[in-house]
């Protein structure tokens, strides 16, 4: 086996010490410190396909993917042309275009519980835009999340919340008025007879119930059978809307999202990052009898300066038209092989390793598993974790740096990406 030659990243600990001195943490989001995995993050000067390369020349094959939005690997040049074209006609007008209004259509067209679409600039944006509406068309305030989902930042939102904030800690952030989280449930995923109970007694005062289809943000977690269906009955019966956030989902697992997957027609589907080919855009649409109600049309608020930029509207019209089925293919092909691979080379070693993965998103979790909601997801090894993500870290191979996170598979990984990947694995695993 050849020998690991660790990458020596001088340039990017001062780049550390700078931003410490001017960004909290010296990060833009908590997710990208390394808190969870130990050390100092890494700072980055291109991507490109699935490689990464940081500030002093190290290269990385990268799982982390943006966080889930470049499905066809960095850069890919149909995104950079559109890019390009659309900087030589002005970066942001203010004014409606004409690439807003093809977004809107290819997002109609694609999935078909959408009626109407609202662009906005993020995922968070989206999600509280969503809720809003959904406050607003039934004239209630109840609020239904489920433990270990993350759907954005807003108040009444960041309750117990997964990612970022589960990562740190911090059950709540201090900050979000106590009554606002007042007016927001936490139960459990994947748990069908909660949810009815609950519903039993306070569906009437729930406005929307918002679910990650597949949750991403605790890791993967794949919806068990009868769960999602059991949240379109519920809500329908007691008058409560149903809000897909397909900010990871949507076009990944399926161009029409997990609702597509699973046959399910939500009320309100959010969007994000994806459909902004990595450019800042999200989006929040469903049926026209609910979305008209958002200003001008109706009385709902909701705005937004550079709403529907045409920079990211470009982006992300050029990425979700080169999805076709062979990119699925691909991904479902890689994915299977990372998957499987990761799962025989733990075996091999005798690390306990559970793989939940759903099309091309999936967490490696460091248990015995079964792993189907947060209490069980909280049961890994995260010290284990830690030093597999060290260890892949050392041999150029870019995971999120947090253990309830998902790895995301690309257009641009090959065979030789994740054979090396494996490799990789397996040299950390036996050292485990
Ligand atoms: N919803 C989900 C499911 C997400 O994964 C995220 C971010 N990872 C958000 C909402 C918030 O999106 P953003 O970070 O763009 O605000």
């Amino acid at each position: 086996m050849k020998k690991k030659v660790t990458p020596c990243r001088p340039k990017s600990s001062r780049y550390f010490q700078r931003a410490r001195k001017h960004i909290p943490g010296g990060v833009n989001s908590p997710v990208r410190a390394f808190q969870a995995v130990g050390g100092d993050p890494v700072f980055f000067q291109s991507a490109k396909g699935a490689i990464l390369e940081d500030v002093d020349g190290n290269r990385y094959i990268d799982f982390c993917a943006s966080w889930g939005p470049m499905i066809l690997g960095h850069a890919p040049k149909v995104v950079r042309d559109a890019v390009r074209n659309a900087a030589g006609q002005g970066t942001s007008f203010g004014t409606p275009h004409a690439g807003e209004v093809e977004l809107a259509e290819e997002l109609c067209k694609a999935i078909p519980s959408l009626d109407q679409v609202r662009l906005v600039s993020s995922g968070t944006e989206a999600c509280m835009s969503a809720i809003r509406l959904a406050r607003g068309a039934t004239g209630r305030d109840g609020v239904v999340k489920f433990d270990g989902a993350y759907h954005g930042h807003a108040d009444g939102l960041l309750v117990r919340a997964g990612s970022g904030a589960a990562t740190l800690g911090i059950p709540t952030s201090p900050g979000v008025p106590r009554a606002t989280a007042a007016h927001t449930a936490v139960l459990p995923y994947n748990n069908e007879d909660g949810f009815s109970r609950f519903m039993k007694k306070q569906g009437r005062k729930i406005a929307c119930v918002i679910v990650e289809p597949v949750a991403g943000n605790m890791g993967v977690v794949p919806p068990q059978p009868g769960f999602l269906q059991a949240l379109r009955k519920e809500t329908s019966r007691y008058g409560a809307l149903l809000i897909f956030d397909e900010v990871i989902t949507g076009f990944r697992v399926a161009r029409g999202g997990a609702q597509s997957l699973f046959r399910i027609r939500p009320d309100l589907t959010v969007l994000g990052k994806v459909i902004g080919g990595g450019l800042p855009v999200g989006a929040y649409g469903g049926r026209r009898s609910i979305m008209k109600q958002i200003a001008p049309e109706g009385p709902i608020y909701q705005a937004g300066t550079l709403s529907g930029n045409p920079l990211a509207v470009a982006a992300g019209l050029a990425q979700l038209r080169a999805l076709d089925s062979e990119t699925y293919q691909h991904l479902e092909q890689r994915s299977f092989e990372l998957e499987t691979g990761l799962h025989r080379a733990a075996q091999k070693h005798g690390v306990p390793l559970v793989m939940n993965r759903v099309g091309s998103m999936m967490t490696p979790f460091f248990q015995k598993g079964p792993v189907y909601d947060w209490s069980t997801v909280a049961q890994s090894d995260t010290a284990k974790y830690a030093k597999f993500f060290r260890g892949m870290l050392d041999r150029g191979i870019y995971l999120a740096p947090s253990p309830y996170e998902t790895l995301f598979v690309s257009r641009a990984h090959t065979r030789a990406h994740i054979a090396r990947t494996l490799r990789a694995a397996e040299e950390v695993f036996c050292e485990m």
